[in-house]
């Protein structure tokens, strides 16, 4: 395989937050993948804080079918 004549390629992406599709070198170099910068990655985050993707505090019932049934010893 022959070398990259681009030593650093652009990738895209779209950004999941904005929609935008933008440029970036690496992930390492985008700091705000897989958004499209910093604003859009926090203001993602912060609907984690403010409850938009909130998880139910309510803990789950059990599920029946993991309880054993009981059997009638014959
Ligand atoms: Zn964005």
């Amino acid at each position: 395989m022959p070398d990259a004549p681009n030593p650093t390629p652009i990738r895209q992406a779209r950004c999941p937050y904005c929609g935008r599709e933008f440029e970036y070198k690496s992930v390492a170099e985008h700091k705000p993948f897989p958004f499209c910068s910093a604003r859009c990655r926090d203001v993602d985050l912060g609907k984690w804080f403010s409850g938009a993707y909130a998880i139910p505090g309510e803990e789950l019932p059990a599920d029946p079918d993991e309880a054993t049934p009981e059997r009638d010893a014959t």
